[in-house]
């Protein structure tokens, strides 16, 4: 080595590599072997983000994915860190949301023969399961290589999580920074278009223009595609009811007089053609199943996957390409072939919405003492009527069940919530992307349960000053909080409905209200907003609110002992 030859090591390298790709932001927890990195990447102008678990830090990533269309970056330790990151990259790629975990790892040399290595676990193999694709970089001079494969694989076709392992002595191998500026590239394209056939255009319209009853279902892979203008005006221009997926709400408003939200079983229940437009007919679609569907209702699907049709029900008229190209090409020949909507079909489901419209409203108008769900939820719906751009964080049973229904969306990407497994523990990770990525206030509507699996973050929120208000559904239990045990400790599913939550948020210099009433939250949550700064409103609840389970009682198997089918002994 001469002299004057400047060298580079693998930590300039992977942040070379990433901003090359447009990563601007990193989310992670430091620790051997990748501290070095966060700070190399920080002094380079990525913004780095520093959590207190790994699993919030991953899930952070991912709904940065989710609302930008670019793979979200989660930096862990080897390990536990690890370890912790595979939740979130398994969530993600179950969600279709494009992120890249990096994890650090140990002495391959060692982790190999099981001699005991620091922190030592296959951390490749062990994530396959878990993610879209996994990739180890073993030299130096594959970084750059690695981490563009690694994006390219999470945002092409169907988005997903990738797994990139660098081992620590990786990291610390350096190349001559001439001949290393090579081995980096900008992937071009990154999701390319593609386009469905003419035949597969025809055939699906066909399909909608005899329908009697037909539908749209829009779910989280179409508010993924920001495609939302041609989106609405193949909805509008061939006035078929629509009915939105949680993540999909405000991809069309959701007082826009096309939808079917309101009368939703209905909809489903007689729609004769039903058109699913990024939405997979998984278990929160009941499989396309009669009873809930009706047996001889048909299905044209767009989708990115090809494989993911005919997973359930025979798919009439597939349409694979990405949700822009096909919703284009759909509106285009639909001036050429209009559909009609039978009058019948848009008035049954216009009866049915006002009727469930007046319930619902009547149940928003109780003035129950201590306060419900639906009270608490008035509040928070009055307060989000006026300001509609806000990001909706939403997970818990009851809290996640009800806020969906009643807090309408007018915005298209504008509600994360816990996704295609219905997971708790993305509340705040979340909730830290949406302000990280977009600096708007974020509410975080959270069952108190929900809350802690990623309570912590409070302080993360904090510490970035983020516009984030928390609010705390507190009826003190998983469900409910009244349920009483034969011994001394609580039943299983008690928790504390004396809890003071927003005393977390004071601890780390947030602001803490307790609410009991509606007219308290009314205006907590209204000063929160336009404070623009972290704050926590604990909203105590009657523990005896909740139903067990939430809308998914039919999936809870019955105790045999409790319908004495087996002693409680055995
Ligand atoms: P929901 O839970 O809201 O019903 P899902 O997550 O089940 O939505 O479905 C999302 C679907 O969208 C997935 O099958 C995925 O392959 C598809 N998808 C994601 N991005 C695109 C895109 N850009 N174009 C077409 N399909 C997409």
């Amino acid at each position: 080595m001469t002299g004057s030859t400047r060298l580079i090591d693998g930590f300039h390298l992977v942040v070379d590599a990433l901003k090359a790709n447009d990563v601007d932001t990193i989310y992670g927890i430091v620790g051997i072997p990748i501290t070095d990195l966060a700070r190399v990447a920080q002094a380079s102008g990525i913004r780095y983000i520093g959590f207190r678990q790994e699993t919030s830090a991953g899930n952070a990533a991912a709904a940065a994915g989710f609302l930008t269309r670019r793979p979200g970056v989660c930096l862990t330790t080897s390990g536990p860190g690890f370890l912790n990151g595979l939740p979130a990259l398994a969530n993600a790629t179950v969600n279709c949301f494009p992120m890249i975990q990096i994890s650090g790892s140990s002495n391959r040399a060692l982790v190999d023969l099981q001699r005991g290595d620091y922190q030592d676990i296959d951390q490749l193999n062990a994530a396959r399961p878990f993610a879209k694709a996994a990739y180890r970089i073993g030299r130096v001079e594959d970084i750059g290589r690695g981490v563009a494969r690694a994006v390219r694989t999470a945002i092409s076709g169907r988005p997903g999580g990738v797994y990139l392992d660098i081992p620590g002595d990786v990291l610390g191998q350096a190349l001559d920074a001439a001949a290393a500026a090579d081995t980096i590239w900008r992937i071009v394209d990154p999701a390319p278009r593609q386009l469905p056939a003419p035949e597969a255009v025809e055939r699906a319209l066909q399909m909608l223009a005899q329908a009697r009853r037909p539908l749209i279902v829009l779910g989280k892979g179409a508010a993924y595609a920001q495609a939302d203008t041609v989106i609405r005006e193949f909805v509008e221009a061939t006035g078929i009811p629509f009915l939105p997926m949680s993540m999909a709400k405000g991809l069309l408003p959701d007082s826009h007089p096309q939808s079917a939200a309101a009368a939703r079983s209905l909809a489903i229940a007689r729609a004769d053609v039903v058109l699913l437009v990024g939405a997979r007919l998984n278990w929160l679609l009941d499989h396309g199943d009669s009873p809930q569907w009706s047996a001889d209702a048909k299905f044209v699907q767009v989708d990115i996957a090809p494989s993911e049709f005919d997973s359930n029900q025979p798919i009439a008229a597939p349409l694979v390409g990405d949700i822009g190209s096909v919703m284009s090409a759909l509106r285009d020949a639909v001036g050429a072939q209009p559909i009609r909507v039978p009058t019948e079909w848009t008035a049954e489901l216009a009866e049915r919405a006002a009727r469930n419209d007046a319930k619902m409203r009547e149940r928003l108008a109780e003035d129950a003492h201590p306060m419900r769900f639906y009270n608490a939820l008035a509040a928070v719906r009055a307060v989000l009527q006026e300001n509609p751009d806000v990001y909706v964080v939403n997970e818990g049973a009851n809290a996640l069940d009800l806020a969906r229904n009643v807090i309408g969306m007018e915005v298209p990407r504008h509600r994360l919530d816990t996704g295609t497994w219905g997971v708790m523990g993305i509340g705040m990770g979340y909730a830290i992307a949406a302000a990280v990525e977009t600096g708007r206030p974020v509410v975080a509507i959270e069952g108190d349960s929900a809350f802690g699996f990623s309570g912590m973050e409070v302080e993360t929120i904090c510490r970035y000053r983020l516009p984030v208000t928390v609010v705390i559904l507190n009826n003190g239990g998983v469900y409910r909080g009244d349920e009483s045990s034969n011994g001394a400790d609580p039943a299983p599913t008690v928790l504390n409905a004396r809890a003071h939550h927003e005393l977390i948020a004071e601890a780390f210099g947030g602001k803490g209200y307790h609410v009991t009433t509606p007219a308290e939250l009314c205006s907590a949550l209204a000063e929160a907003i336009d404070s623009r700064s972290p704050s926590i409103i604990d909203c105590e609840l009657d523990p005896a609110a909740g139903v067990e389970s939430g809308h998914l009682a039919n999936l809870n198997p019955t105790s045999a002992a409790a319908t004495g089918k087996v002693s409680a002994g055995a």
